[in-house]
């Protein structure tokens, strides 16, 4: 028999909400959380974005502050969740109110990049559920305009990422402002050691909770590969966008200008389309993130660092204009579309140059790209290219910075948290 939501005893305002948000039945990250953080066990959950994650903590953290109704402490909150970029605290928080918007709950965004004054503003009544990025929260806590200490319960969500850009120590500190009896819930899509050495550090006896790793969702998404020279890319993306039964899309470019070029040149096609990089101020991000959302703009032109957290359950299409330099990106890319249980389609576009970054990004998903050769634009040459990678950012003929700072074809682990380091502080300050 499947399980229903009403099976899960939420409240029946949170039912109402669910059925209005055409949720019938839980996902499996839900179907496995929800009755556990019901009960209030700590859990400890091994799920990316696109597993139904969000809901999965909000619903039982709306039905925990619904039922046990308390006004919020002033200056904190009742219910903080932590995550890596601002993009994603919006969406988490945006989930939040959608679903708790039976409920007359408060809910707040605290994210570096942006004046303080209205995060101050909304603090000082007292908040039930911040969301929050851990530099900016650790920020107004030092300086007194944020007390934790009667805090209910704590998630950090993408904690991978979260320590991945050099977050452990503001995560630590703020912890250490949080009272000890309290619910905690860790997710994080990955469980490297320090991931581990976290969880048993926050968590009380966790439940553990394992759902889809990344492969499964990237198996819903059909991915293919076309050989094409670099000149004719362009072109041949409009022709792709043009093609019947594509919806919304998100393209991906190395770098920022690439970004702006590709969106003028699809939007001169007459294709709605917004480009949504580092260079873009967060009312820019915002706005187009909204458009792509409602539906009038139909492509999404993004390099990796703004990507994150692109959450959109109506993207059919994936089309990376260039491949990406590291190639775990690839994953997170191409995971924008199969969402919610949606197939999704994932289309790379690989020059001679790019050739050798198809192959890393084939090793790291362990499986060849089908290959479409059937095309006008199809370069045989691209295909059995052998030349080198671009190095990132270095040697005099070939100057190619992606948004991520200077890459080299191949990273340590310690480049890899720099360039992630690098990618928050351009986060938190554009
Ligand atoms: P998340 O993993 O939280 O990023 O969720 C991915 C997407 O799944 C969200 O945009 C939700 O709209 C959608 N979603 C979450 N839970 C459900 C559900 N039970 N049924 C259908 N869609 C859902």
């Amino acid at each position: 028999m499947t399980m229903t939501f009403a099976d899960l005893s939420l409240a029946p305002a949170l039912l109402r909400a669910l059925a209005e948000e055409g949720y019938t039945k839980p996902t499996p990250i839900q179907a496995q959380s929800i009755p556990m953080l019901l009960e209030g066990r700590d859990v400890l959950g091994m799920a990316q974005t696109g597993t139904g994650k969000t809901a999965a903590f909000a619903l039982p953290l709306l039905h925990r502050l619904a039922v046990v109704p308390r006004l919020a402490p002033k200056r904190g909150a009742r219910v903080l969740v932590l995550a890596p970029t601002r993009e994603l605290a919006s969406q988490i928080a945006d989930g939040f109110e959608r679903l708790g918007r039976h409920l007359t709950l408060s809910v707040t965004t605290i994210f570096g990049g942006v004046s303080q004054f209205h995060q101050v503003n909304a603090l000082k009544t007292g908040v039930d559920i911040i969301v929050a990025t851990p530099g900016r929260l650790l920020d107004l806590i030092s300086q007194d305009l944020c007390d934790l200490s009667q805090l209910e319960a704590l998630v950090l969500d993408e904690a991978d990422q979260m320590l991945d850009m050099g977050f452990a120590k503001p995560i630590e500190r703020i912890v250490a402002t949080l009272p000890k009896d309290r619910h905690t819930l860790l997710f994080s899509a990955t469980m490297p050691k320090s991931i581990a050495a976290l969880a048993t550090s926050l968590l009380r006896d966790p439940a553990k909770v394992e759902i889809a790793p990344p492969s499964t969702t990237v198996a819903r998404i059909e991915q293919s590969v076309m050989f094409i020279n670099a000149a004719d890319k362009k072109t041949a993306l409009v022709a792709l966008l043009r093609t019947p039964g594509i919806g919304q899309a998100v393209v991906f470019t190395l770098q920022k200008n690439i970004a702006n070029e590709v969106c003028a040149f699809i939007t001169a096609a007459g294709i709605t389309a917004d480009a949504l990089h580092g260079n873009k101020s967060q009312s820019q991000r915002e706005r187009a993130l909204d458009a792509f959302r409602a539906g009038s703009v139909q492509v999404l032109v993004a390099t990796d660092i703004a990507a994150r957290g692109i959450d959109v359950d109506t993207v059919t299409h994936v089309f990376n204009h260039d491949l990406p330099s590291l190639a775990e990106s690839y994953v997170h890319r191409i995971g924008r579309t199969g969402r919610a249980g949606r197939s999704g389609f994932a289309i790379t576009l690989c020059d001679a140059e790019q050739r050798a970054w198809l192959r890393e990004v084939e090793r790291e998903i362990g499986s060849t790209l089908t290959v479409q050769a059937d095309h006008q634009w199809h370069s045989e040459a691209a295909r059995h290219s052998t030349m080198r990678a671009p190095v990132l950012g270095g040697g005099p003929a070939k100057q190619i910075k992606p948004e991520k700072q200077r890459e080299r074809k191949i990273w340590t682990e310690e480049q890899k948290r720099a360039a992630r380091a690098t990618a928050r502080t351009v986060l938190e300050t554009v």
